[in-house]
């Protein structure tokens, strides 16, 4: 039990539809993947994957082995993709709990039919999904130069999961480097090697059952599906698209390919998934010129009230918040005065008429007519929101509500 008034509202209705959303624009012709790594962007990855199977997903994406056996026990009939490869003694607990791994290295078909054979499978009877490097340089079978060098080692490796293998690729898989320039340069390079991979691939007998590509910028910016739904239905396959942030609320912001801003498309349709909330435990004033956490990096410039926090850098409150952010108490926004510290921070409610021990705050969310976003706190940090929702620390208890 965590009683700690420090917590992180998750609401169902917005996952839901925001996955509704996204299927809606993915179209009939496509099947979505729900990323949930990383604890579903810091959302709870046992909370989310079950709500997110319920409103229709068959894919879900995961980063290791580790999240995919926690996905298992709570969604036993998922399809549960494992999208950053298998590691030694992996192998056994992929298949054992039926996840199915993204490999692209020797050492993962090795892995796989090493514990094939310990476990005695069928032939053939191992899905994986093979990841091609397009030019995101990542992970993957790199495809470079031009023709058939290009895509040599990409047979090589399908070559070995052929007739007398344990396994089976069920997809072809490629992942954009920069899906949210839209028209971009980067993406149309990477769709047509990945559109002459998959030729050479089928070229050799291979009948991959997905394609799968894209994140929540490709669907968002219908940055070039088109194209790749009519390579999957020419060759018997379905599209597979594999949102993750936007499912929790935060559509990407899009760039022209000059560079310029073109803002967040479909802003209005999502709404943010997670509210994350504390409250005040203490209470002071101060006179004006006396400082306030470490090395007083705040000093009242008149006579001030702080109130106190319990939560932290270790909590998610981003050390690079001090004197800079700011959270909502009673519907306004009260700044983070001085250093955010390990276990607290500190704030000035000077302007926060009647601030009291036990009001409710805000930390991201919505409160009276006021929010923040993570994408307002990303800005003044200089990061992204992935960064600022995934490091919500696990010990800030998520709590389901409608
Ligand atoms: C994280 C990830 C996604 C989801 O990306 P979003 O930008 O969160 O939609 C899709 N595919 C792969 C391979 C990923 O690693």
């Amino acid at each position: 039990m965590s009683t700690r008034p420090v917590w992180a509202e998750i609401s169902r209705r917005s996952l839901v539809e925001n996955y509704r959303k996204l299927q809606s624009l993915a179209g009939p012709g496509a099947d979505l993947l729900a990323v949930v790594k990383a604890n579903a962007y810091g959302h709870g990855i046992l909370e989310c994957a079950p709500l997110l199977v319920d409103a229709g997903a068959r894919w879900i994406g995961v980063t290791c082995v580790e999240e995919g056996v926690r996905v298992r026990a709570v969604c036993p009939g998922a399809r549960v993709l494992v999208m950053s490869g298998i590691w030694q003694g992996e192998a056994e607990a992929a298949i054992e709990h039926r996840l199915t791994p993204v490999v692209w290295e020797q050492f993962h078909l090795d892995l796989l039919e090493a514990a094939a054979a310990g476990l005695k499978v069928a032939p053939q009877s191992l899905p994986v999904h093979i990841e091609i490097d397009t030019g995101m340089s990542r992970q993957g079978v790199r495809v470079a130069g031009s023709g058939t060098t290009a895509v040599t080692q990409l047979l090589e490796l399908l070559s070995q999961v052929g007739a007398g293998s344990s396994l089976r690729v069920e997809a072809l898989m490629t992942h954009f480097s920069a899906p949210e320039v839209l028209d971009g340069e980067a993406t149309r390079i990477q769709r047509s090697n990945f559109i002459e991979a998959i030729e050479a691939a089928t070229a050799v007998g291979m009948q991959p059952r997905w394609v799968s590509v894209g994140n929540s910028a490709t669907i968002l910016g219908q940055s070039g599906i088109a194209p790749l739904e009519a390579l999957s239905a020419r060759i018997g396959a379905r599209l597979l698209l594999r949102p993750g942030l936007a499912l929790y609320g935060y559509p990407p912001r899009f760039e022209r390919s000059g560079g310029q801003s073109a803002g967040a498309l479909q802003d209005t349709v999502f709404q943010p998934v997670l509210a994350w909330k504390t409250r005040v435990t203490s209470l002071r004033d101060l006179a004006s010129g006396e400082g306030a956490g470490y090395n007083s990096t705040f000093r009242a410039a008149r006579p001030s009230r702080l109130a106190l926090l319990p939560c932290g850098y270790a909590d998610g409150v981003n050390r690079l918040l001090s004197n800079r952010g700011s959270v909502l108490i009673r519907g306004l926004h009260a700044p983070i005065a001085g250093r955010v510290s390990m276990d607290q921070t500190i704030v000035d409610v000077t302007d926060v008429p009647g601030a009291s021990i036990g009001d409710e705050v805000v930390l991201i969310g919505r409160q009276g007519g006021a929010a923040i976003s993570a994408w307002e706190i990303a800005d003044q940090i200089g990061t992204i929101p992935y960064e600022v929702l995934c490091g919500i620390n696990l010990r800030v208890p998520r709590v389901l509500v409608p």
